[in-house]
């Protein structure tokens, strides 16, 4: 065995010793690497797998992208189709309208609509022709205020009267067509006008109302003209009628000679038959003063009562011979009338002659005479006759009318006397209607105001006065 030096010994062990050390460093370094470097794949893993993620989540994203724009482009075309499907529509309905438009502009009548305020809405070329109103001048106003309406006396009808404003307020359906009126033009002028008001319902609801008018200056002018010739007409009649009368009176009388007894029956045949046609003639010429407005007035101041009585007598010989049972109560101490005997004769006996004339043998009439609530007169003369059928009653005051009930039964009438009662109460201001019940009876109300009329012109403003 070699002994080496201790210096020798020393340094190796000393390198030995070093090399150990290294040794050491060098495995925990490499120890140390290894932790590195299995950080180092553990990192890397992690980020493959987010890569993986990012992939898929940029891979969902494309087709969601895809998607939309496939989406988008369904809208598009779906939106060009709608816009086109619009467009037509709104072609076909501007067609439609200029239609509407057309056929509304084209018809000869006045047309207007309004809403449930009565404020118009809409008026068509006839309407702004006839009245002297443009559109724009007047939608959206109410057609009550901005277009009067008067009567035939030039009494301006109330907000109330109004048809359009009873037609709002729930009336179905009104036509104003026998009682004519006037519209009063931008101008000021006026025309007669006959019109029918429906209302615009929604869901049950009255939401408007649609007013139909006609100008008819012509059809009146020609009404005139026939009243004319009826009047002209009537009083020719009138003097071969009073000769025919003059001459069989005298037959009748002797005083043309002795007649036998069979020419005497003739005779008397045609002295009835031409009182009738005097009554008939005379007739027709009080409805021709009626619709001229030419009847004449005198009033004076009359005791109402006494009048009735006296119509009342005149018709004794009549309810004796029918077995009518007759009741009359008059108030006492009516006031005195200043009227027109004469015309207020003529209804009094025009209601009184027909309770007589249709109530069978051994019927019931009364008559009554008094001051209502409002200190009107108020007549009542009620039966217990035909009475009139219900289909029938609206016609009742209507010209030349007579109801089914009574044409076929043993009397004789024209079917004028109530046209004339009803004009002649009206013109006075008051109101002439009835009630009645078929095979039951009827009763006639009269109402006459005691006071003046507020009227100016023509018969009315005379025909009736307080005393
Ligand atoms: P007329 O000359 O026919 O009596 P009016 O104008 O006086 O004419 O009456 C019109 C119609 O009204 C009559 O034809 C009749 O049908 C009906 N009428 C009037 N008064 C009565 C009454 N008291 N009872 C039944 N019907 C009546």
């Amino acid at each position: 065995m070699i002994t080496l030096p201790n210096n020798v010994s020393l340094k190796l062990k000393n390198l030995a010793k070093e090399k150990e050390s290294v040794r050491r460093k060098l495995v925990i370094t490499a120890r140390k690497l290894a932790v590195i470097a299995r950080e180092k794949e553990k990192a890397r893993r992690d980020l493959v797998i987010t890569a993986r993620q990012l992939a898929v989540t940029a891979s969902e994203k494309e087709s969601t992208r895809r998607k939309l724009v496939i989406t988008a482009r369904k809208l598009k075309s779906l939106y060009e189709t709608l816009e086109k499907k619009v467009l037509n529509r709104t072609k076909d309905l501007e067609q439609i309208r200029s239609k509407s438009e057309a056929i509304l502009t084209s018809i000869g009548d006045g047309l207007v609509v309004v809403d449930k305020e009565g404020k118009i809405n809409y008026i068509n070329r006839s309407f702004e022709e006839m009245l002297g109103w443009k559109t724009k001048e007047i939608i959206g106003k109410s057609m009550v205020q901005v277009v009067p309406r008067e009567d035939v006396h030039g009494t301006k009808v109330s907000f109330k009267e109004r048809i359009l404003t009873q037609v709002l307020s729930g009336q179905k359906f009104i036509a104003d067509l026998t009682n004519p009126f006037y519209y009063i033009r931008k101008d000021k002028s006026r025309f007669p006008t006959s019109s029918i008001v429906a209302p615009v319902t929604l869901n049950g609801k009255i939401v408007g109302a649609v007013e139909v008018f006609r100008d008819i200056t012509k059809e009146k002018e020609i009404d005139k003209a026939k009243t004319e010739f009826v009047s002209l007409a009537s009083h020719q009649l009138r003097t071969p009628l009073s000769t025919v009368n003059w001459y069989s009176e005298m037959l009748l009388t002797g005083d043309a000679g002795v007649v036998t007894p069979s020419q005497k029956k003739y005779l008397e045949e045609i002295y009835a038959g031409n009182q009738r046609m005097v009554e008939l003639v005379n007739t027709l010429l009080d409805v021709s003063r009626i619709e001229l407005g030419t009847l004449i007035i005198e009033s004076k101041p009359t005791n109402i009562v006494k009048l009735m009585e006296s119509v009342i007598d005149e018709q004794r010989p009549q309810i004796n011979e029918k077995r009518i049972k007759f009741l009359s109560s008059f108030k006492k101490n009516f006031p005195l009338l200043k009227t027109d005997p004469k015309l207020l004769r003529m209804v009094m006996q025009n209601i009184l002659s027909n309770a007589v004339k249709y109530t069978p043998d051994g019927g019931k009439i009364n008559v009554h005479l008094v001051l209502d609530e409002n200190k009107n007169v108020l007549l009542t003369i009620s039966d217990t006759g035909y009475g009139i059928p219900k289909d029938q009653q609206s016609k009742i005051f209507t010209k030349l009318f007579r109801a089914d009930n009574v044409i076929g039964k043993d009397t004789e009438g024209t079917g004028l006397g109530l046209y004339i009662a009803k004009s002649i109460v009206e013109q006075a201001g008051g109101n002439l209607w009835f009630e009645s019940s078929e095979k039951k009876g009827s009763t006639f109300f009269v109402t006459l105001p005691l006071h003046k009329p507020k009227k100016k012109n023509g018969y009315r403003r005379s025909f009736l006065n307080t005393n």
